[in-house]
């Protein structure tokens, strides 16, 4: 039986139609494509529970990205279908979630999703990677399929809209963080 908290923060990614095939030696590059881009956020992370997360590759051909509170967990179908800059905007999100307590917390989901993409912006900028590219890739403003119990309430319609406006105001504050020469912490 799936434990209902476990499945709280999983969400799938409707990426199918950019799906590539798998090629020899995919596992291996796969697997070391996830870890570089990890280590990448997690030399950055504030805390030592983000930094020391365990990211695992799931061997699964849908597109999907989750955390238990304790790990990150990437399907192969979700590495096959983004970039890496889009992997990396994913992963930071999910650490957001694992440094912030979420697995636990009974806030409502658009909130915790807000909050989320707040710290995985504030990851991205702190790794030197290019966050206002990546607020403009499709997987950051495409309404996700979630698999959430109703008792943990829904996203909104127009959660794809949300989402944008909270990473505008998430950009404005790291460029006045910048501007003041201050570090970007979240
Ligand atoms: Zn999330």
């Amino acid at each position: 039986m799936i434990n209902k908290r476990a499945i709280l923060l999983v969400f799938v990614f409707v990426l199918a139609s950019c799906a590539s095939p798998a090629k020899p030696n995919m596992h291996n590059t796969m697997a070391e494509r996830l870890d570089r881009i990890a280590a990448l956020l997690q030399n950055q992370a504030t805390d030592k529970d983000t930094a020391n997360a365990p990211i695992f590759l799931r061997q699964d051909d849908t597109p999907n990205a989750s955390t238990d509170g304790q790990a990150v967990y990437i399907t192969a179908g979700l590495m096959n279908s983004v970039s890496d800059l889009a992997l990396a905007l994913i992963i930071a999100h999910e650490l957001g979630h694992i440094s912030l307590g979420h697995y636990w917390s009974q806030s409502p989901l658009e909130q915790l999703e807000q909050e989320a993409d707040r710290y995985g912006l504030f990851l991205l900028a702190r790794a030197g990677l290019d966050y206002q590219e990546a607020v403009q890739l499709p997987i950051a403003t495409q309404t996700p399929h979630e698999k959430v119990p109703h008792t943990h309430g829904q996203l909104p319609p127009n959660y794809g809209t949300n989402r944008a406006a909270n990473f505008r105001l998430v950009i404005a504050e790291i460029e006045a963080l910048k501007a003041k020469g201050v570090s970007i912490t979240p």
